[in-house]
């Protein structure tokens, strides 16, 4: 099995290294607007979209040319690979089974990044020690940029795919792709479990374990409203207006980070543990109108618990699928998404669904058979039970237990 994956470090750029940097994000997001801005004449001409190709040749020329000369003071690739990912962007829009938003304009200090495509443009010093002994950072060669330190907290392993260089809260980050063949995995487990996005508990599982949200992120929310409203009162563009910007950025990437280190310990903990996961399909869900919530008349404890879910599983629940989907491939398990409508209904037992078997927020009570369980157990079990159904005659998951 082929697998990807992506570290990020922490760039400790020369002052010089930092300008290069920084004029060659610019370049990449001049090529991204300017390029965007023809596209959408030519589509509002009535023209369709320019190619890939096109693209390029225009690039080509407006490096050769007087006004935009700049751009060749810059590397190329991550130009080139800028048109790629608009032109992806592009005909997403135009995807009918998935259609994707219309790509934007890029604003400097919130799209600082570019990626060099090429891994055959790529060196790696991972040497700890100088020539005199003394240690020092590993390195990278970024082509047009030289030789930059990085901060490593892992090792790399594998081939390298492609590197990602980005500015974010003042700093400079290297993300590199890496890809390596490992022998197909056994999970080590034989269990299936359901998972269920509650209101008390980020996830609760069939078996009855539960993720309790991080009080912290609440707080953090908080704060970074506050410090919202302190920006607006400072006049624009001014030296206080952009160190509070500078310091609000720096909070969203701090929460964020939070953010994915929750999601990654839960997903680890369930991929290690269970080598089938069933949870919800949100593509097929109406978000908000979450029959949950409006069944019950939640205190306000529960409404802030809520909030609180809303806001780490709303941002995060993608990703979260995506760690788990990786996570259990590599371990040899397999993630299924079901219809999660009426799971909060149904009862195990008698297999009634009625509006009314769920009365409160964390009770479930049967009306026809008075089965009664922890109603986000229970729903976390129909959803085992939903996926596991759809399998039904896959005959590799026989025999997982539920
Ligand atoms: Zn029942």
């Amino acid at each position: 099995m082929l697998i990807r994956k992506a570290a990020r470090y922490r760039l400790e750029p020369l002052a010089e290294q930092e300008h290069l940097l920084s004029r060659a994000v610019g370049c990449a997001r001049f090529v991204w607007n300017r390029a965007l801005a023809i596209q959408k004449s030519s589509l509002d001409h009535g023209c369709g979209l320019l190619s890939y190709g096109d693209m390029a040749k225009c690039l080509t020329t407006w490096r050769n040319s007087e006004a935009f000369g700049f751009l060749a003071e810059s590397p190329s690739q991550p130009q080139q690979q800028t048109l790629r990912f608009l032109d992806r962007a592009l005909q997403d829009v135009f995807d009918k089974k998935n259609p994707k938003r219309f790509p934007v304009f890029k604003k400097k200090g919130r799209h600082d990044s570019m990626r060099y495509p090429d891994p055959g443009q790529i060196k790696i010093d991972l040497k700890p020690e100088d020539d005199d002994g003394r240690s020092v950072l590993p390195k990278i060669f970024l082509p047009r940029i030289g030789w930059v330190k990085f901060r490593k907290s892992r090792l790399i392993g594998g081939e390298i795919r492609n590197v990602t260089v980005s500015r974010s809260g003042g700093h400079w980050y290297v993300a590199i792709q890496i890809e390596k063949e490992i022998a197909d995995p056994v999970h080590p487990s034989a269990s299936a479990v359901g998972g269920d996005r509650g209101v008390a508990n980020l996830l609760t599982l069939s078996d009855g374990t539960m993720f309790l949200p991080v009080p912290s992120y609440r707080d953090r929310q908080k704060r970074l409203a506050k410090e919202q409203k302190k920006l607006a009162h400072k006049v624009k563009f001014s030296a206080n207006w952009r160190k509070q910007k500078a310091k609000i950025t720096r909070w969203h990437q701090k929460t964020a980070d939070m953010r994915k280190t929750v999601l990654h310990q839960i997903s680890t903990a369930i991929s290690q543990n269970h080598a089938v996961v069933v949870l919800e399909d949100l593509k097929v869900r109406n978000m908000t109108a979450s029959a949950r919530g409006t069944i019950a008349h939640p205190g306000r404890q529960v409404r802030q618990k809520a909030g609180l879910n809303k806001a780490i599983l709303d941002q995060g629940w993608s990703t979260l699928l995506r760690l788990l989907e990786y996570k259990l491939r590599w371990a040899g398990g397999m993630l299924l998404l079901v219809d999660p409508a009426y799971t909060s209904q149904i009862c195990p037992v008698c297999g009634v669904a009625d509006a009314e078997n769920r009365k409160t927020q964390a009770v479930f009570l049967c009306r026809h058979c008075g089965h009664t369980d922890n109603a986000d157990v229970n729903a976390a079990r129909n959803i085992l039970a939903r996926g596991l159904q759809s399998t039904a005659g896959h005959a590799g998951l026989a025999c997982f237990a539920a």
